[in-house]
């Protein structure tokens, strides 16, 4: 079963809303990437000190397993699917992918949704849930701004109205349904480490490292890669195409956030199933949409053309599309 998504976004595209402008200073640039980066470091080179004790192959494998799984559950599910509909699925596939990104812990799938086809439609303007300009350009207001867009409007937020941002999901049976079993999905992905890890040592010490690191280590830092797409990828980075956002492209985050870090070429063009669209980009979700497609659970996949980015692209700046752009 597929269904044609609607894009409430279309409506607000011609708001006479000014942009906000700025550039960081080299100084506010540096900051952004420390306090982003370091605490990250940190928690890497905590692994050799816990290697042999309280860490193994077993905690790793299922921390890497549970982190794409749910990850690409919310980039290719969440996010390209659901949100834009870069293409239709059949009824197994949408299911699975809303399952799938439900058990990342961002939230509700019909509320993550509205949230993000605001983003859209107010990118980096009054309206924007989580823009990194909101409070303004000064130094000071860039660091509040990045708190926000990163984590803090997670916390004093107004609802999303769904009913206006997500009428198709919220009329949806299935992804209803799949929406109310969240409180549920989140015990099975925090459980589910710990059962497995149990299960393959044979012992309690095994399921208690596997909940450590493949449910809370894992979920952490899938939370700060998503985060970071709505911080760092509206403030740093590489911008190609012209957007009517502060959105670019984030090369250092491209195979952890599954390919979401080329955040300008998605703004530029939001339905296109592929952001890595230019050659060398790697997405890694929009290589398994390719399988999917294969497959034939995903149809219709709206790979990206030339002439659709190509009026888009910024002076300066060619096309240079992948060679297996088109086809994923
Ligand atoms: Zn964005
Ligand atoms: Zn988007």
């Amino acid at each position: 079963m597929t269904s044609v998504l609607r894009h409430p976004d279309s409506e607000e595209r011609q708001a006479p809303q000014p942009l906000l402008s700025g550039e960081q200073t080299p100084t506010e640039n540096f900051l952004v990437k420390l306090f982003a980066v370091v605490p990250l470091l940190a928690l890497a080179a905590s692994v050799p000190f816990a290697w042999g004790w309280g860490l193994g192959w077993v905690d790793l494998g299922l921390a890497a397993g549970f982190y794409f799984l749910t990850g690409l559950g919310v980039t290719i599910g969440f996010h390209r699917y659901f949100t834009h509909g870069a293409f239709k699925a059949n009824r197994g596939l949408r299911i699975a992918l809303a399952v799938a990104g439900s058990m990342a812990m961002q939230g509700p799938v019909i509320g993550w949704v509205a949230d993000h086809r605001r983003h859209h439609a107010f990118a980096d303007r009054e309206g924007d849930p989580h823009s990194p300009w909101r409070f303004g350009t000064t130094p000071a207001a860039l660091a509040r701004g990045f708190w926000h867009a990163h984590m803090g409007w997670l916390f004093d937020r107004e609802k999303t109205n769904a009913q206006r941002f997500a009428p198709d999901l919220l009329a949806d049976r299935d992804i209803a349904r799949i929406d109310r079993l969240f409180p549920l999905l989140t015990v099975v992905t925090l459980l589910a480490p710990a059962v497995l890890g149990g299960v393959i040592t044979m012992s309690w010490w095994g399921a208690v490292t596997a909940f450590f690191w493949a449910s809370l280590v894992r979920v952490a830092l899938l939370h700060h890669v998503t985060w970071s797409v709505n911080s760092l990828c509206h403030m740093i980075g590489d911008r190609p195409f012209a957007a009517r956002d502060k959105s670019a492209n984030f090369w250092p985050l491209a195979i952890a956030s599954m390919g979401e870090s080329w955040h300008n070429s998605h703004h530029a063009d939001p339905t296109g199933a592929r952001h890595g669209v230019r050659r060398g980009q790697l997405d890694i979700s929009a290589r398994l949409i390719w399988l999917f497609e294969k497959a034939g659970w995903a149809t219709d996949v709206r790979w990206p053309k030339a002439d659709r980015l190509g009026r888009k692209l910024n002076p300066g700046h060619s096309l240079s599309l992948g060679r297996s752009a088109s086809r994923g």
